[in-house]
């Protein structure tokens, strides 16, 4: 296999498909990436066309039904995981800065996540050493029950923009530990990390067509979702796109596991560590741009605390460094795209019209060396109601809506009044409060006395329109194999059956 990612010595570089081991020369049309930093060209993505996808799909497919891949040991499939963490690890700082430049988040958010990807290759290789199925001898002494766990088959990995490498990293090796095959269908705005991953995955010695790579929009994701080869789609994107995937796989009613949008509450409580509570409030609106699904963009705070508790919250927001993404001084970069941009300070318009308050934030900058790029100064805004755009759908930006609450039904109320249901945080040193309120909380993770923060061994996905299964963990590597059970009777069997 040949490595796709190719950075000529000036000018953007040139990023392809990996199709059954073979760097893909697409004559079509390309799709040119801008920084978000700076509205500079970085990479020119190959789009791909509906026979390009055909054919990866067909490579993915064969090398599956014939290839030696899901008939190797979990020992060999382990081995070959760890190389490709080790192949990471010696890149890291290459693929934090792709990540970092294409995405417009902070080098040291990027960094932080390279780190994550490596690891998750390695727990998935654990997760390989350790797959099994479950026998059972209930049946009676002649009866024997084998139940073995087996690979799903083809499955399509479609990756949004906010974490292009790991995210990939959340799905790739889970898949090949099980003895999956794979395409992968990275974004269009950030796929060079993905590219250079597929140069080390070559590398680390992958035999051909079991992990296949093609770059485009999203066409080529419906393109994937839709065929009738690939037996599971994994999606990680908006809950809109999510709704498409789900319309276009139905055709041979393939599996989905979905991850998709969130829109999370901070429950502060008043006898909370206020001091903890108000960073992890500030850092949560703000980790990776605000272009974050556990990003935590509500504030709930008790009535008797609020006044200090929301100043304590600006003067930390106010603090946060703004500036150019591969700056390792910066706290908070550039949005994906100008679009976007406009949209989340929308939504901070949109809510002022409403009674909000801006307390900080939201304002254009015009510092000469952000001029250029997609940036905004943090925002908090306090409202009076809960049925405000700003409040219920996800804005995907630095922002913080804020609101008070008297009791703890109320919070609760509050937080599951919208219609994800990914993650929440509640912040309280009482055991009563933390436990009920977090048995109450309709989402798949909540964190208490922190906030996203938890280790990729414990199951991640959402509650109601935030997602239909679970990455990592047990649970997220179960969801690309199939159960398959076998019931044996010995001795004779006369007399057994009715006719
Ligand atoms: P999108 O839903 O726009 O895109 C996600 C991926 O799907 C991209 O690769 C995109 O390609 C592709 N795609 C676009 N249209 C289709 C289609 N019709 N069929 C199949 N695939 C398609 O999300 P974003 O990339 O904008 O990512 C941000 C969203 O992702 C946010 O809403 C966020 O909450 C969510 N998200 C959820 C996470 C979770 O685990 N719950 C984690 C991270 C993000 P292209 O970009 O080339 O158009």
């Amino acid at each position: 296999m040949n490595a796709t990612h190719t950075t000529p010595a000036t000018g953007p570089r040139i990023i392809g498909h990996v199709i059954d081991g073979v760097e893909a020369a697409s004559a079509g049309r390309t799709i040119d990436r801008r920084a978000p930093g700076t509205d500079e060209v970085v990479s020119q993505v190959m789009a791909a066309d509906a026979a390009e996808v055909g054919s990866a799909v067909a490579a993915a497919r064969r090398a599956f039904d014939e290839g030696p891949w899901p008939r190797t040991t979990v020992a060999e499939r382990a081995a070959f995981l760890h190389r490709v963490a080790d192949l990471i690890d010696d890149h890291a700082e290459e693929l934090a800065r792709l990540d970092a430049e294409e995405v417009g988040k902070p080098l040291t958010t990027a960094r932080g996540d390279i780190g994550g990807a490596a690891g998750l290759w390695r727990y998935a290789a654990a997760l390989a050493m350790t797959m099994k199925g479950q026998t059972f001898t209930e049946g009676g002494p002649d009866h024997t029950g084998l139940v073995l766990r087996e690979p799903i088959g083809v499955v399509a990995l479609i990756v949004p923009w906010n974490f292009p490498a790991l995210i990939l990293s959340q799905k790739l090796p889970f898949a090949l530990a099980a003895g999956c095959t794979a395409i992968v269908k990275p974004s269009e705005f950030t796929s060079s990390s993905a590219s250079l991953i597929f140069g080390l995955i070559a590398e680390a010695g992958l035999p051909a067509g079991v992990a296949n790579l093609v770059t485009g929009d999203g066409r080529a994701g419906a393109l994937l979702s839709e065929s009738p080869a690939v037996d599971l789609v994994s999606f990680t994107g908006s809950t809109a796109t999510g709704r498409k995937v789900v319309q276009a796989s139905s055709g041979n009613l393939k599996k989905l596991s979905l991850e998709l949008g969130g829109k999370a509450a901070q429950l502060v409580f008043a006898d909370a560590d206020l001091e903890d509570a108000a960073a992890a409030v500030a850092h949560g609106a703000t980790f990776n741009n605000g272009e974050c699904c556990v990003g935590q963009p509500r504030l709930l705070v008790e009535d008797q605390v609020a006044d200090d508790f929301l100043a304590e919250v600006v003067r930390r927001m106010e603090r946060i460094r703004v500036g150019q993404p591969l700056d390792p001084q910066t706290q908070l970069g550039a949005l994906i795209h100008a679009d976007h941009l406009a949209k989340v300070r929308g939504y901070v318009e949109d809510a002022a019209e409403h009674d909000g308050t801006v307390l900080t934030g939201a304002a254009p900058l015009t510092d000469h060396a952000l001029s250029a790029g997609q940036f905004m100064a943090p925002a908090v805004v306090e409202l009076t109601r809960a049925d405000v755009p700003l409040f219920t759908e996800e804005v995907f930006g630095p922002v913080l809506g804020a609101l008070r609450f008297s009791t703890r039904e109320e919070a609760i109320s509050l937080a599951n009044g919208v219609e994800y249901g990914l993650s929440n945080t509640i912040w309280s040193k009482n055991t009563d409060t933390v436990l009920d309120t977090a048995k109450a909380l309709r989402s798949g993770t909540v964190y208490v006395n922190t906030t996203i923060d938890a280790p990729p061994q414990m199951p991640f996905g959402g509650y109601k329109a935030s997602g239909v299964g679970r990455e990592m963990g047990e649970a997220g590597f179960e969801e690309f194999t199939e159960l398959k059970s076998i019931s044996i009777r010995t001795g004779k069997r006369t007399g057994a059956f009715p006719v």
